[in-house]
């Protein structure tokens, strides 16, 4: 009697799943057992070679042993390369998340414009019209009293040309370009 169809079906996933396992297990390795492989073949050819005295016989054993040998050794170190490639995409892809989470919430964190800041101090904004300040190493330009400024030692006066010409932006929490700078 042959076994009813339903019993083999049963059995088709779990092998294909263990051979998957198999390959994803080995898979790290088998660049070092394909480079491995491929210098014995070439001390088995040329253990070969040494024997024979007559250069006729010589030639089976470079074919072989020669080919075969460097074949496996050139396979496994581009394994071994793609493996190395493989870990290090996995790498970049979590550095970039971490550096954007990071960067989110030093962005959302101070910067956020606060709701009724930048309306009352327009006013303010008229009286030190044209005046400008940056921190050097900064990426924004701010009115003279912004309060991101406060408890940093060093800061420069610039005019709005030179703001722009630097590549800076207005920062949002004092929008100094709000009431006409
Ligand atoms: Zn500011």
């Amino acid at each position: 009697m042959a076994p009813p169809q339903t019993f083999r079906d049963d059995r088709q996933p779990d092998s294909a799943a263990l051979w998957k396992w198999v390959w994803a297990s080995t898979r790290p390795y088998l660049g070092y057992i394909l480079t491995a492989l491929g210098f014995l073949a070439l001390i088995v050819g040329y253990l070969g070679v040494s024997r024979e005295v007559y250069v006729g016989r010589q030639v089976p054993y470079i074919v072989s042993g020669g080919l075969v040998g460097v074949a496996l050794i050139s396979l496994g170190s581009r394994l071994l390369l793609i493996e190395d490639l493989r870990r290090d995409s996995g790498r970049l892809d979590r550095l970039e998340k971490a550096v954007l989470d990071l960067h989110q919430t030093l962005l959302t964190r101070p910067d956020e414009p606060v709701p009724g800041y930048a309306a009352t101090h327009q006013l303010n904004g008229q009286a030190t019209a044209g005046k400008l300040v940056v921190v050097p190493g900064g990426e924004s330009f701010h009115r003279p009293e912004c309060p991101v400024l406060e408890g940093k030692p060093s800061k420069r006066s610039v005019t709005p040309e030179t703001a722009q010409r630097r590549g800076l932006h207005a920062c949002p929490l004092c929008q100094p370009l709000v009431a006409g700078v």
